[in-house]
């Protein structure tokens, strides 16, 4: 039974205005629109929820997104002048879908808009534990928390002890990989492209070691230092000079979860690495996943980190940008490495 008054609001939107072919994603190719509106009620017959959104993710998977592809394995590419779509989280304003109800709080696919009126809401979460911060269900306890969950215990098989490494150590899904690992008993080096995210690897997160990638005219000597015997575990998160490297360091029987490659996602023609006959003569165990198939986890990943999360077990950084028309800086600032933690939208905070 819907519960809103029958009114109509304005709704802005952020759209793609085109396919962006090769490079880096610019502001120009994004577009606030501010004269759109939307009623507050779902239509009539459907099966639908409305939401009011709160929070929206800013994740490296979107730039695929704003180009073409004739086979969208991955992910299903953006429309331009459609609003961008990607993990969020929302109010239910008002709802003909059994499961959801007025005033939940749900997180999944939802639009770059103040409002989403979602027609396949079989997809969407609902959140119960209210009392954490909502902005975790498109961190920590969503979609990027179970990334490393998935990728670190499943994909990795570790072993206490193991030497692990983890790329963009001090973005959304590194910080918590390194935090597993340490957790698990490991030895924990994680690479970032600043002082600061350095050091925040070591002072917060707990990483035995950290580098600034930027700084090494070397990159096979500087794992090389870090690791003197050798890589057990990398926990791939950008691909391109640093999986080269990485393979030139890892042990026989090593194994790496290709998580992403984001130093890829910009250029036309992904850079190759020379030296992937390492594979074999190492015995590596190379294993692309892709989370969309791991969600039947979810609710046993969901109650072990509630879990950390409420005892202080787990560290989480978050980096917050205010208001709606911000998002496409926010988006773009992932691919100069600007965020400092998650990056998270506010759109509104109730
Ligand atoms: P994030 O680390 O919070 O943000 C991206 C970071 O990547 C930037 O802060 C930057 O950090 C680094 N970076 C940007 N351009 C780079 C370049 N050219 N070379 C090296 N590093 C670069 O993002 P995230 O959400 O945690 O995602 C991390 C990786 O996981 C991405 O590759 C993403 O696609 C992947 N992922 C995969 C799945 C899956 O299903 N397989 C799910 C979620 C995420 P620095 O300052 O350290 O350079």
């Amino acid at each position: 039974m819907a519960s809103v008054e029958d009114v109509v609001v304005g709704n802005k939107q952020v759209l793609l205005k085109h396919f962006i072919p090769e490079g880096a994603p610019k502001e120009t190719d994004m577009e606030l629109v501010t004269t759109g509106t939307i009623r507050l009620r779902v239509p009539e017959g459907s099966n639908a929820v409305l939401l009011k959104n709160l929070y929206l993710s800013c994740d490296p998977y979107m730039r695929p997104r704003m180009t073409k592809h004739e086979d969208s394995s991955y992910v299903d590419d953006f429309i331009p002048g459609a609003p961008i779509t990607g993990f969020g989280v929302g109010k239910v304003v008002d709802s003909s879908y059994s499961d959801f109800r007025t005033g939940d709080y749900v997180w999944g696919q939802i639009g770059w808009e103040e409002y989403s009126l979602i027609t396949k809401p079989q997809g969407l979460f609902k959140i119960h534990h209210t009392e954490i911060p909502l902005s975790y269900y498109i961190g920590i306890l969503g979609m990027v928390g179970l990334t490393a969950y998935v990728g670190f215990y499943d994909i990795c098989s570790p072993k206490k002890g193991e030497r692990v490494f983890v790329s963009a150590a001090a973005g959304a899904v590194g910080q918590i990989v390194g935090q597993f690992a340490k957790q698990f008993g490991c030895y924990v080096v994680g690479s970032a492209g600043s002082d600061e995210k350095v050091n925040l690897l070591k002072t917060k997160f707990g990483f035995d070691e950290a580098f600034n990638y930027k700084k090494e005219p070397d990159l096979t000597k500087a794992l090389k230092r870090y690791f003197p015997e050798g890589i057990d575990i990398y926990f791939e998160n950008v691909g391109g000079s640093m999986l080269e490297a990485v393979l030139q360091n890892m042990r026989i029987k090593g194994r790496i979860a290709a998580c992403g490659m984001i130093s890829q996602y910009n250029l036309e023609k992904p850079e190759g690495v020379h030296n992937l006959f390492l594979i074999v003569s190492k015995r590596i165990r190379l294993e692309g996943f892709v989370i969309f198939d791991h969600f039947g986890s979810y609710p046993e990943f969901e109650e072990k980190v509630v879990q950390l999360i409420k005892e202080e077990k787990i560290k989480y950084l978050e980096d917050i940008v205010e208001g709606l028309e911000n998002a496409p800086a926010a988006l773009i600032g992932l691919f100069e490495g600007r965020n400092v933690g998650k990056q998270v939208v506010v759109v509104s905070r109730e």
